[in-house]
C-alpha cells in the first residue's frame, strides 16, 4: 500500500503502471471468466480505476478507464474478440461502464486533489504558528541579553570613576554570561538553518573526544556557578573520525541543558567509552529528569517541557538529533532513579595516533 500513497510517481512510471494492471487484472479475469461472469469482471475494473484514481495524474487514469473499458468489449463481451456488440442491453451496459469509470475518476481524482489543498493548507499554518513560536522566543531570548549587556555598559562608562573594582568584575561577568547566551541562541538558530536547508556537509577528521569534551566543559565553566562537571579521561582511547564541529555542539547542548534545568549543586557525568564500530557519549545527572510522558517529545523542534523555566527555544534537543543523524548516530534520553541521561552512539572509524602516523 506504501507504493500507492507515493503520489509523485513519475508521469511514464504512472502510464507504464496504470497498462500493466490493466492487463495483469484482465488475463486475471479471463482465466477466471468462466467461473465470474463479465459483469463481474466490469466491477473489478471499476475498483481498479478508483485505486488508480487514488494515486495517478487524471490522465493516466482516464487511460485505464479507456483501456479497461475496450478490453472489457474485446474479450468479455459477447461476440468475444471483436469490438462489436450484439445485444442492445450489451451496449447499455458497455457505456455505462465507461462513463462510470470516468466519473469516478474524475471524481476520486478531485477529491484527492481537494486533500492536498487541505493539507497544504495546514502544513502553510503549521509553519506559520511555528515562525510566530519562534519570533516569541528569540524576541526574549535575543532582547533579554542585549539589553543586560547594554545596561552594563551604560553603568560602565556613566560611573567609570566611582565603580569599585568589585562591581566593575561582575558587569563584566554579567556581559559575558549574556554574550554566550546571546551566541548560543544565534548557532542555534544558524544550526537549525544549516539542518533544515539540507546543505550540511560532514567535515570528518580524526578527532580525540577527550580533548573535545575538555573544549566544551572550558566553555561552560563561566555558567556552571554550584554544578559539578565530572569527566575522568582515558588515555588508552583511539581517535574517532568524525566531525569535530558537531559533535562539540552535540555535547555543548546536552552539557548546557544539564547546567540550566537542574539546581545548583547537581552533578554532570559525562562518559565516553569506544566500542567495535561505534562511539558513545553519555550526558548524565542527578537532577529533577523529565516527565515520563514527554520523554519522546523532548527532541522535536521548539518543544519544551511542561513548566519549562524561561529562556530557550526549544530547538537545542532537535539540533542534537539532527547532528547525530547525520553521522547515522542516534541519541536517546532515559529517566535515571534520580535524574536523566542522554545516550548518544555514533558510528564511526577509530585509530590509535601511533597507527596513523605509521600509515
Ligand atoms: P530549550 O533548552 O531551548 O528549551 P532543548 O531542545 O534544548 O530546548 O530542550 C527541550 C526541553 O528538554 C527543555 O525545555 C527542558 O525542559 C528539557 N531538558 C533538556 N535537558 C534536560 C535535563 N538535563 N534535565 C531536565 N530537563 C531537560
Amino acid at each position: 500500500m506504501a507504493f500507492f500513497k507515493n503520489i509523485h510517481h513519475p508521469k511514464w512510471k504512472q502510464y507504464l503502471i496504470s497498462i500493466l494492471l490493466v492487463f495483469l487484472i484482465s488475463t486475471t479475469c479471463f482465466l477466471l471468466n468462466e467461473y465470474i461472469g463479465n459483469k463481474t469482471v466490469a466491477l473489478i475494473f471499476l475498483v481498479m480505476v478508483s485505486f488508480i484514481a487514488l494515486t495517478f495524474d487524471i490522465l493516466p487514469v482516464l487511460l485505464t478507464a479507456t483501456l479497461s473499458a475496450l478490453i472489457w468489449n474485446f474479450f468479455f463481451i459477447p461476440p468475444l474478440f471483436t469490438f462489436h456488440i450484439n445485444s442492445a442491453e450489451d451496449i447499455l451496459m458497455f457505456f455505462v461502464y465507461f462513463a462510470i469509470a470516468v466519473v469516478n475518476a474524475g471524481f476520486t481524482f478531485k477529491i484527492r486533489k481537494e486533500e492536498i489543498k487541505a493539507r497544504e493548507k495546514e502544513e502553510k499554518l503549521k509553519s506559520i504558528k511555528l515562525y510566530n513560536t519562534l519570533i516569541n522566543c528569540l524576541s526574549h531570548e535575543l532582547k533579554t541579553p542585549i539589553s543586560t549587556i547594554m545596561a552594563s555598559v551604560d553603568t560602565m562608562m556613566e560611573q567609570e570613576d566611582k565603580l569599585s573594582a568589585d562591581v566593575q568584575k561582575e558587569l563584566l561577568s554579567e556581559i559575558n554570561t549574556a554574550s554566550i547566551r546571546l551566541n548560543r541562541q544565534v548557532e542555534n538558530l544558524l544550526n537549525m538553518n544549516r539542518l533544515e536547508s539540507g546543505f550540511l556537509k560532514l567535515k570528518f577528521i580524526w578527532s580525540d573526544i577527550n580533548e573535545l569534551i575538555f573544549t566544551v566543559i572550558q566553555k561552560l565553566e563561566p555558567l556552571k556557578n554550584e554544578h559539578s562537571i565530572i569527566y575522568k579521561p582515558s588515555d588508552e582511547l583511539p581517535l574517532c573520525k568524525i566531525d569535530e564541529g558537531l559533535i562539540e555542539q552535540v555535547l555543548y547542548n546536552l552539557v548546557h541543558n544539564a547546567i540550566i534545568y537542574t539546581p545548583e549543586g547537581t552533578t554532570i557525568t559525562i562518559k565516553f567509552s569506544v566500542h567495535d564500530s561505534h562511539c558513545k557519549i553519555i550526558v548524565s545527572d542527578n537532577g529533577p529528569g523529565i516527565p515520563k510522558d514527554e520523554l519522546d517529545h523532548v527532541f522535536k523542534k521548539f518543544y519544551r517541557v511542561t513548566g519549562s523555566k524561561s529562556g530557550g527555544t526549544g530547538l537545542g534537543l532537535s539540533i542534537v538529533k539532527g547532528f547525530v543523524s547525520a553521522h547515522n548516530g542516534t541519541v536517546t534520553v532515559e529517566n535515571l532513579p534520580k535524574g536523566c541521561q542522554f545516550i548518544v552512539r555514533i558510528p564511526c572509524e577509530t585509530s590509535y595516533i601511533n597507527q596513523l602516523n605509521n600509515e
